[in-house]
């Protein structure tokens, strides 16, 4: 078989330690997963069902120096917690869930919040407020075998050295096992698919030549600076 044009190069994800490099099938991303995030948004920070959106594959990027994203004017940034999929499946218990992950991450999921906020007042798709190009700066991965299954931890972002947002794994409403397990149920996982996990309150908006530090304690962590 021969691919009729250029064949696309997987995106890939270092892993920490390893010459090995993790491939990304896609991102799926939880919504509203932390209560003081939930109620900022303006959100009943109660336990309603999770929900989720995606990014393409394409849009995971290495931190370092990024381009400023096109077609906003309030990109805003939310840190968060990253899991990787190791071995697929549907319908995952929960107490089965943790076998089918990899490792750990830092990621940031970029956010067009003005195109955001168009979207919903339209009641239309978010997908261009949310998997744009270069949305999904990431860590290295953490395998389960140097970092566990983190569920406490501090989980923390600055923007050129001022603390914009500081939180806890343990606030996740939905914790990993449970995300997962639920999101099996709306879509087959599949080896190589990411999985962020939402983010503390706090968001705010980034601007050109804004430098970002994050990080997860145990996983480890992110900076990213936007081009002026
Ligand atoms: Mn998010």
């Amino acid at each position: 078989m021969t691919y009729a044009i250029e064949t696309p190069a997987v995106t890939t994800v270092p892993i920490d330690g390893s010459d090995e490099v993790f491939p990304v099938v896609r991102v799926l991303c939880v919504g509203r997963n932390y209560a003081e995030h939930a109620v900022e948004m303006g959100h009943d920070p109660d336990r309603e069902p999770p929900f989720f959106f995606m990014k393409p594959a394409v849009a995971v990027v290495p931190g370092g120096t990024l381009p400023f994203p096109s077609a906003t004017a309030d990109l805003h940034h939310e840190i968060e917690l990253v899991v990787a999929i190791a071995t697929g499946g549907a319908a995952i218990a929960t107490a089965d869930a943790l076998t089918h992950v990899f490792g750990y991450a830092v990621g940031l999921d970029m956010t067009r919040r003005d195109l955001q906020d168009q979207a919903k007042q339209a009641r239309r798709p978010w997908d261009m407020a949310k998997g744009f190009d270069r949305s999904a700066p990431m860590s290295p991965i953490r395998p389960v075998a140097a970092v566990g299954h983190p569920s406490q931890g501090a989980i923390w972002l600055r923007v050129n050295g001022e603390v914009r947002q500081e939180g806890d794994l343990a606030q996740q409403i939905w914790k990993v096992p449970e995300t997962l397990a639920y999101l099996s149920t709306l879509v087959e996982l599949r080896p190589g698919d990411l999985v962020m996990t939402g983010t503390p309150s706090g968001v705010g908006p980034v601007r050109r030549g804004d430098h970002l530090e994050g990080h997860v304690d145990g996983v480890g962590d992110l900076a990213v600076t936007y081009e002026r």
